[in-house]
């Protein structure tokens, strides 16, 4: 039975049930019911306002505010056990449809590696959920107080061409986990995919709990759709996932904002560790996605006396060395150069066509021909090379040879720009990792691993897409999405 006709049919049996006298909302989920279960019984939602089933697809922003804010109410209802359910749906979706869905979104933007799109949804399993809200109680001679951490509303979601459904499914993770629905303007060029996936979680979200539009996305998004999500009375809040643009916007936009914005994480390697591991590290992280990650290595400083052995240790863990003019070659291709400025111009934009490429594309462009299976291209440039200082997204790295620590650091700083986003150390001395902490005073400050052991793989801790760094709620979770609450009885039920 297709899913349509399923639906159809759920919706008369539910209207025959009406006019019998049956429930005409959708019972409350039990909290027990954790474990998913995809042949649940249905439970029919009354159709939208206009009397048809929208999937959380619309294509205006007030529409699909009206519906989220339906949703909100109804999830309220659902209590916790109702969201427990939500997160859960989501993640198996992702888990069950990774392989389509990493094949449909690079298929649409066209940028990044089909293997590790499957990976960043899979990896959805991980986002934390429910459990991660936990009240803050006081107890003392005046009784009891608590802090609770309650939801916002409707929020109002951009998501980035990068990782479109995986920012989605994890912003609607932690959204949904603290009690609120969302309204998503996707990336133009990676709208399509998302709008296949919301549905997909709203089908779902609706026959197990009877909920709709939990999830809602403008179908076609614009300049416009952003600005009416911004303007619409039932979003409390914006959370925006992209560079310094929509950042800009949003900030200026007079909603508050949760901005996870631009990153150029520098790399900082000063011998006292294996170089070897930093190789390998520094790889699989800048290479991972074709360099798409925010939190990955784009641009690496390493201390004169070890460059040579760092460089021949990344050229044995898959990359391929580019020389000076193969180098000019790339620059003058990947940036656009204001009329009559060569490479090294300060005005140089990034031409954007080539974000997320493979490494024989850039390759290409550069003019030589690599072995198959290379990761990434690597050459040596100096610290204000454009590739240093722009957070260019392509698997081509810049190494650049420092003579002190000092030195490194100093231009570390420079080329993270102040975004404040991340950045990693190779080091076995604690005073240099310190020092570079304390400088570049990024959200995500790793040692000795690669970027993705900043975001629970390969290091302890939580994953997430969307790491608030413009705004410092740091990497998301269900808390950066609630309003705490203070709930107080004075003098009792403090029961000693
Ligand atoms: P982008 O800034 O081009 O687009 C991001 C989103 O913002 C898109 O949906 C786009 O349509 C929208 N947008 C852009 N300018 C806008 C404006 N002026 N008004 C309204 N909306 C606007 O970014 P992208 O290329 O899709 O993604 C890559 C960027 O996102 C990089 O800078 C990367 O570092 C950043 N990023 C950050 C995080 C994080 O967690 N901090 C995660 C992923 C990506």
């Amino acid at each position: 039975m297709s899913a349509v006709n399923e639906a159809l049919i759920r919706d008369v049996v539910a209207e025959v049930l009406g006019r019998l006298g049956g429930p005409a909302t959708p019972p409350k989920p039990s909290p027990a019911a954790a474990p998913p279960a995809p042949a649940a019984p249905a439970v029919s939602a009354p159709a939208g306002r206009n009397g048809k089933h929208h999937f959380g697809v619309f294509s205006d922003a007030d529409s699909a505010c009206a519906a989220a804010q339906d949703a909100f109410e109804q999830l309220s209802e659902a209590g916790v056990a109702g969201r427990s359910r939500v997160t859960e749906i989501i993640k198996t979706l992702c888990e069950a449809n990774a392989a389509e869905w990493g094949r449909i979104e690079l298929e649409e933007t066209k940028i990044g590696r089909l293997d590790h799109k499957i990976e960043k949804l899979k990896g959805q399993r991980g986002i934390p959920g429910v459990e991660f809200l936990h009240p803050y109680g006081l107890s003392g001679d005046h009784g009891i107080t608590l802090e609770e951490y309650a939801p916002f509303g409707v929020i109002g979601a951009v998501t980035p061409s990068t990782h479109s459904i995986p920012t989605a499914a994890c912003n609607i993770i932690s959204m949904v986990a603290a009690g609120n629905a969302v309204v998503f303007n996707a990336h133009p060029s990676a709208a399509k995919c998302a709008v296949t996936a919301i549905r997909v979680f709203n089908e779902a979200i609706r026959r197990e709990l009877g909920i709709e539009n939990l999830a809602c996305i403008i179908e076609q998004p614009t300049l416009e759709s952003f600005n009416a999500l911004t303007k619409n009375e039932h979003v409390k809040v914006l959370c925006v996932t992209g560079g310094p643009g929509v950042v800009k916007a949003a900030m200026a936009s007079g909603k508050r904002a949760i901005c996870a914005g631009p990153g150029n994480p520098p790399v900082l390697v000063d011998g006292t560790s294996c170089l070897d591991n930093a190789a390998k590290c520094t790889v699989f992280g800048a290479a991972y996605d074709n360099n798409l990650l925010c939190i990955g290595e784009k641009e690496v400083f390493v201390l004169e006396p070890f460059f040579d052995k760092f460089m021949a240790a990344l050229e044995k863990h898959g990359c391929f060395r580019l020389n000076a003019a193969q180098v000019e070659r790339l620059t003058k291709e990947v940036f656009t150069f204001p009329p009559g400025q060569g490479a090294g111009c300060g005005h140089a934009v990034l031409n954007r066509n080539f974000v997320g490429k493979d490494p024989e594309v850039l390759a290409r462009v550069a003019g030589v021909n690599i072995p198959p299976g290379t990761q990434m291209l690597i050459a040596e440039t100096d610290a204000d090379h454009l590739f240093v200082l722009e957070e260019q997204m392509m698997p081509f790295l810049p190494i650049v040879r420092v003579k002190s620590v000092q030195e490194g650091i100093a231009a570390a700083k420079k080329a993270e720009r102040g975004y404040k986003h991340s950045a990693i150390i190779h080091s076995h001395d604690v005073s240099h990792m310190t020092a570079m902490g304390k400088a570049l005073e990024t959200t995500i400050f790793i040692k000795n691993g690669s970027c993705l052991a900043g975001l629970g793989s390969g290091g302890e801790g939580y994953p997430n897409f969307c790491i608030a760094t413009t705004t410092g709620e740091g990497i998301c979770n269900p808390r950066t999405f609630t309003r705490v609450r203070r709930c107080v009885m004075v003098d009792k039920l403090r029961i000693f």
